[in-house]
């Protein structure tokens, strides 16, 4: 899904109002089974998306083309440097990598203009993100489990990963819905407020011991 007509095509964040539309139907008990795939199936892409690049940032880039192919059997073979510049980057991100397989080529420079500014950064949330694309897969057939796995994904928090390892530093959902932090803070506890579940409870657990 990321490589589309030659271009970059990363997933999108959730527009609160899909969000809202999906919760207030499940609340009513009918009718909300094919949004419920729809947002999860937009989620499961958001979310590779999201551990692509922080597997990208961690190995080396993995070929789009070749991965998005319709017979591809698994992950892209790693893009490797050509020893050759795009002229249009500056030094630090103007090295030219290129697909051993199909010869797909891309500066730094380019790659990073295609995700700048889409909150597409891992952070502190992989186990969030990781967790949801191991388990969507898993529940179907089982709308129930589908939507804990929806609910549980956007209340999830970042952690530091050093020195306060249970102290939530961001909410996960900035990296799924639309919307600045505050925005995006405020609809997930109102999305939240009456409900006495796990994932509400520990969503204003964790809500309250937030410094931003
Ligand atoms: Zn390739």
């Amino acid at each position: 899904m990321r490589w589309e007509n030659g271009t970059i095509q990363w997933g999108p964040r959730l527009r609160k109002v899909t969000v809202r539309r999906l919760y207030t139907f499940y609340m009513a008990g009918f009718g909300f089974e094919d949004l419920l795939d729809d947002v999860g199936t937009a989620l499961y892409i958001r979310c590779s998306d999201i551990l692509y690049l922080r597997d990208a940032r961690e190995r080396g880039w993995r070929c789009l083309p070749c991965e998005s192919r319709s017979d591809a059997v698994g992950p892209g073979p790693r893009m490797e440097t050509t020893g050759r510049r795009d002229p249009h980057f500056p030094n630090y991100e103007n090295e030219l990598f290129a697909c051993p397989a199909c010869g797909w080529e891309f500066s730094w420079g380019a790659m990073r203009n295609t995700f700048r500014n889409k909150q597409l950064h891992s952070g502190g949330a992989v186990d969030a993100f990781e967790g949801f694309v191991k388990s969507w897969p898993a529940v179907v057939g089982d709308v129930h489990a589908k939507m804990r796995a929806v609910d549980m994904l956007i209340h999830s928090f970042h952690y530091s990963l050093r020195s306060e390892p249970d102290l939530p530093v961001r909410a996960a959902g900035v990296n799924l819905i639309e919307g600045r932090l505050k925005d995006v803070l405020a609809f997930l506890d109102a999305l939240s407020a009456d409900r006495h579940d796990e994932t509400a409870d520990q969503w204003r657990k964790e809500r309250r011991k937030q410094r931003w």
